[in-house]
């Protein structure tokens, strides 16, 4: 179980952006994913960071870690 702490945050229009584009997001360092990942898509490989903190756009509104 990660630490709700040490997660990122994130603006809604970045999250709806990426909702049309397939973009994630990693949510432990908050970079944008190089790759399209699906909308539902968990704890994927950061390019950045290295760690499997890249998620979908929906999983990260269902995680409400959106502004
Ligand atoms: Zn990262």
């Amino acid at each position: 179980m990660m630490d709700q702490a040490t997660l990122q945050r994130f603006p809604l229009s970045d999250i709806e952006t990426a909702m049309f584009e397939d973009g994630g997001f990693c949510i432990l360092c908050g970079e944008p994913s190089d790759d399209a990942v699906e909308s539902d898509a968990r704890g994927y490989r950061c390019g950045v960071c290295g760690k499997p903190g890249v998620h979908g756009a929906e999983e990260i509104l269902m995680m409400d870690l959106v502004d």
